[in-house]
């Protein structure tokens, strides 16, 4: 799944590619991926122009002269800019046609991935973007005491609390593994028994973890491979996810479904 790396690096593509190209006509072949009235949503959207892409959390934000499309790649959505020849194969199910004669081609082999239409007054004051969480790449500006308040009157596994993106936006389930290592908790641990001292641990590993994957393009693994010339280098710097011992203490690693998430951690280096 595309967690906040993959997505930040699908942006810095497509703005090399898009910016300053026009809309001219889509075709969607599987309308559930579309929120509201497919003919509402056609009209918003063809014949405008392609000014600036942007990213909240996992939702890749394509600002157009007027009016904004929203993307979120969910488990497995991803982008091919192609010629206008591109064989369409039976899992692509938007295709975008572009001013300068090229496509961009929307694939989807799960289908949960979703697009919107908002209008640029609207963008941050309506779902989904008004219900993301703090992204700490962006936002220089949150207070931790608000952050802190949301997570300590929940009793659920804080590895659930951080998948919650209406707390902190951009983790899945990669990279939140990689935090609570670093960090030295244990992701089985009830979120209202975390400290304040222990939230800025988590905090200060989420920017150091984004701010690395980022410059290495995300990770490439089995559930996630780019589609956009982009290999992602990431997957050789994790050190416990899919990982069998513990780069520190070198114990075998537990493995434990948390929230249906396949999770990594070591008992002694994480309490
Ligand atoms: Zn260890």
């Amino acid at each position: 799944m595309p967690e906040l790396p993959e997505v930040e690096t699908v942006r810095r593509v497509l703005t090399e590619e898009l910016v300053g190209l026009d809309i001219t006509d889509i075709d969607i072949r599987y309308p559930n991926l579309i929120e509201g009235d497919i003919n509402e949503f056609k009209n918003n959207i063809i014949n405008k122009k392609i000014c600036k892409l942007d990213r909240l959390g996992k939702h890749l934000i394509f600002i157009l002269n007027d009016g904004a499309l929203l993307s979120h790649l969910r488990m497995e959505g991803k982008f091919f800019y192609v010629d206008n020849d591109f064989p369409i194969n039976k899992h692509i199910h938007v295709i975008f046609k572009l001013s300068n004669n090229k496509l961009l081609c929307y694939q989807d082999v799960r289908k949960f991935g979703r697009f919107n239409y908002r209008s640029l007054n609207d963008l941050y004051t309506t779902p989904p973007l008004n219900e993301v969480g703090v992204d700490l790449t962006i936002n220089n500006n949150y207070s931790i005491n608000d952050i802190y308040k949301k997570i300590i009157n929940k009793k659920i596994p804080i590895k659930a609390t951080l998948l919650d993106q209406s707390i902190l936006a951009g983790l899945g389930n990669i990279y939140v593994d990689e935090v609570l290592y670093e960090a030295h908790i244990n992701p089985n641990r009830l979120s209202n028994t975390i400290t304040l001292e222990e939230l800025e641990l988590i905090i200060n590993q989420m920017k150091i973890i984004f701010d690395n994957a980022i410059l290495n393009k995300g990770t490439t693994i089995k559930s996630y491979t780019s589609s956009l010339g982009v290999i992602g280098n990431y997957q050789n710097f994790l050190k416990v996810h899919t990982k069998s011992s513990c780069p520190c203490c070198k114990s075998t690693l537990t493995r434990v479904k948390i929230k249906g998430r396949m999770t990594y951690y070591c008992e002694k280096c994480q309490r």
